[in-house]
């Protein structure tokens, strides 16, 4: 079996972890995940602790349905003129764009078993230019999209506006994976691998997975999605219709591409399925001088 999976994988059913499920999970004295590829990840009990963000519970349920969570936005999107971004742009959007609802995390969340090796690995990501992210500061405030996944609030009512819009244009989206913890990225990172793990095969995971604490999932800003009935969104029609003249429609709404095609030092190759949420105003000021004369960027 191949370590080095396709960067344009087909969004498979575990991505579909549902927050009921991750609740049961940690009940559980071992955690096993559904695994399409062969391999089983059985986490031994002592490493089920998932120390960073302390007692989890799932999110209440939504208050509102999440149809209703519009951003109010520019009334006049439609005729709003993107500035074009690099790939080393896009991610330092991200990185920079002050997101609500986020807190840094300090600890280093375990890796494998070993503190050596977690060591050596977050050196070897770091040098790939993956980020520690943050995770959510108020788990009460992220918002369940109807498959279970979870996203912060601006984010929920993105994903909404883009879907639908998709849709008017004839492509219908799929919300794939979304918000997920330390733990959750643990297992997909180490999915493939088998224990004992070695230097060579997590370094070569890292061209396709973060480990935990560096994936931008962690934020609950980030989205893995597909088109329906296409396995493989970067050669998709949907990924076209997104991706036309610099990502124009994924700005309209809010969104950019999480590791663009031209990224360079961003952490895995490039993934035409991730995107990262920013905000319509994020996109529009980011060449913007704070002092600038434009009331949207100066408010
Ligand atoms: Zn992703």
């Amino acid at each position: 079996m191949s370590l080095l999976v396709s960067a344009d994988t087909p969004a498979p059913c575990w991505r579909r972890y549902s927050w009921a499920a991750a609740a049961l999970a940690l009940g559980l004295a071992t955690l096993v995940l559904p695994q399409p590829l062969g391999a089983t990840v059985i986490e031994p009990a002592a490493a089920v602790r998932e120390p960073i963000i302390g007692p989890w519970a799932p999110p209440p349920v939504p208050d509102e349905p999440v149809s209703r969570w519009q951003e109010p936005g520019p009334a006049d999107v439609e005729s709003l003129s993107f500035p074009h971004f690099t790939g080393p742009e896009f991610n330092e959007l991200f990185t920079t764009a002050a997101l609500p609802n986020l807190s840094p995390v300090s600890a280093s969340p375990t890796i494998t078993d070993s503190a050596e090796m977690d060591e050596q690995i977050r050196t070897e990501a770091i040098e790939r230019g993956y980020q520690r992210r943050p995770l959510p500061a108020d788990y009460a405030l992220l918002r369940l999209i109807d498959d279970g996944l979870a996203l912060q609030r601006p984010a929920a009512a993105a994903w909404l506006a883009l879907e639908q819009d998709a849709a008017e244009h004839g492509f219908e989206l799929e919300l794939q994976s979304a918000y997920r913890g330390h733990r959750y990225q643990r297992a997909v990172f180490l999915r493939p691998l088998e224990a004992p793990y070695g230097l060579e095969v997590l370094a070569e995971r890292l061209k396709v997975s973060a480990p935990p604490g560096y994936s931008k999932h962690h934020t609950g800003y980030a989205i893995d999605i597909g088109q329906v009935g296409h396995s493989h969104f970067g050669s998709s029609p949907a990924h076209e219709w997104m991706s036309a003249d610099n990502f124009a429609n994924a700005k309209k709404h809010g969104w950019i591409p999480s590791y663009p095609p031209d990224g360079g030092r961003q952490g895995p190759m490039p993934e035409p399925w991730e995107f990262t949420y920013v905000g319509v105003e994020a996109i529009l000021c980011f060449h913007q001088p704070p002092t600038g004369d434009d009331p949207l960027c100066t408010a």
